[in-house]
């Protein structure tokens, strides 16, 4: 089906449409642009750590991360040297660590090189099209159009697009007429512009057409059909699982702590160690089970003392934590890369999951 293509006539915009489309869309971002730090003195660290930042993360959730690593590795060279551990503390909350990792080794190829071209972002770990496309327009002042969810939903209901957005088809639609539509002369607002519509106006639900500065060229707001797109798949439905995690404690009153395997979720965090629920196994049974796979030792589950509900972007989690008693054995690194005994006082120092967030809050204040 390629009647959506925009070299259709039907649907394609004019040159004089695009030009209007344009100038309404960055005459309203001039004056409706949030101020965030990393939009001021958009220097290629301020806009690599940002756009790292943001590619799974909302602008205003990811600000208080972005001024504490600022503040603490404040340049390239300090970044490309501070220690992996120091790194993952400042990203702690902020989910999808396996970022983290590879901000810091693209900081380190880009670190070396004098001078720092587009070009050598090409394959550094994390940078894909969108990361390459957004610095390369706001660092570098390349007419590269950025393709993340908001300028999708946006593009699909511009175009009344009849194919998923995010199907090959459709992403080839979109990036065709975004290529005609950017600004060569101010590709940054205009990528920033787009996105900014799509995150304050063309909403995923009720979007405020009435404020909608480029209303008139929307196809899907013509047709009365703005519920109708982006066009989704089927739904299917959300896979669930149950954790049981573990507070072991020593008769010191140290409790046991995991770290992660590299490979995987969550890569090198440290947690309360547990794990997944098996089919018509009780939670505490999961727990003691868990526990001796992981770490070969025996302990004692005690009473359920929290229970936290998170979504990751696949899948949800129920975590169910047991303040468990240490029976007996030597831990071992079997399904961990490490383990430590430590002071409740201590958890702060460690980078852990957001979901284990709440028990260390709970246990620190006990
Ligand atoms: Fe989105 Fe409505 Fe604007 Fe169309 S008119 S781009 S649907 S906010």
């Amino acid at each position: 089906m390629h009647r959506d293509l925009p070299n259709d006539t039907k649907r394609a915009m004019h040159h004089t449409q695009i030009r209007s489309f344009r100038s309404r869309l960055l005459a309203w971002y001039r004056r409706n642009a949030r101020t965030f730090p990393w939009r001021t003195n958009p220097t290629l660290y301020r806009t690599l750590v940002a756009e790292f930042m943001l590619q799974q993360t909302r602008a205003d959730q990811a600000l208080p991360y972005y001024r504490k690593f600022l503040k603490t590795l404040p340049t390239m060279r300090k970044l490309s040297e501070a220690r992996p551990q120091t790194v993952l503390k400042l990203w702690e909350g902020l989910g999808y660590y396996r970022r983290a990792n590879q901000l810091q080794r693209t900081a380190r190829h880009l670190a070396s090189q004098r001078p720092v071209m587009l070009k050598h972002l090409e394959g550094c770990p994390g940078v894909g099209a969108y990361t390459f496309a957004a610095i390369g327009s706001i660092v570098f002042g390349e007419p590269l159009p950025v393709v993340d969810g908001n300028v999708r939903r946006v593009m699909s209901r511009i175009l009344a697009l009849a194919v998923r957005p995010e199907s090959t088809e459709g992403d080839k639609i979109i990036r065709t007429s975004l290529d005609r539509m950017i600004s060569v002369r101010a590709p940054a607002t205009w990528n920033q512009a787009i996105m900014e519509l799509g995150a304050r106006v063309c909403v995923p639900r009720n979007p405020k057409c009435g404020e909608c500065p480029v209303r008139s060229w929307c196809k899907a707001f013509a047709q009365g059909k703005v519920s109708t797109y982006p066009i989704r798949s089927a739904r299917t439905k959300g896979l669930h699982r149950n954790i049981s995690a573990a507070v072991i404690r020593r008769k010191d009153g140290r409790v046991l702590i995991a770290q992660r395997l590299s490979t995987g979720l969550l890569p090198k965090l440290w947690e309360f160690p547990g794990g997944k629920q098996e089919k018509g196994e009780s939670l505490r049974s999961c727990c003691k089970r868990e526990i001796i796979e992981e770490l070969d030792i025996d302990i004692e589950v005690g009473r359920r003392i929290a229970k936290i509900d998170h979504a990751y972007s696949h899948y949800s989690i129920t975590l169910h934590v047991f303040e468990c008693r240490y029976l007996q054995g030597t831990p071992k690194k079997i399904g961990c890369q490490n383990f430590r005994w430590i002071h409740v006082g201590a958890l702060d120092a460690y980078p852990f999951p957001r979901a284990n967030l709440p028990v260390i809050q709970m246990l620190t204040a006990t």
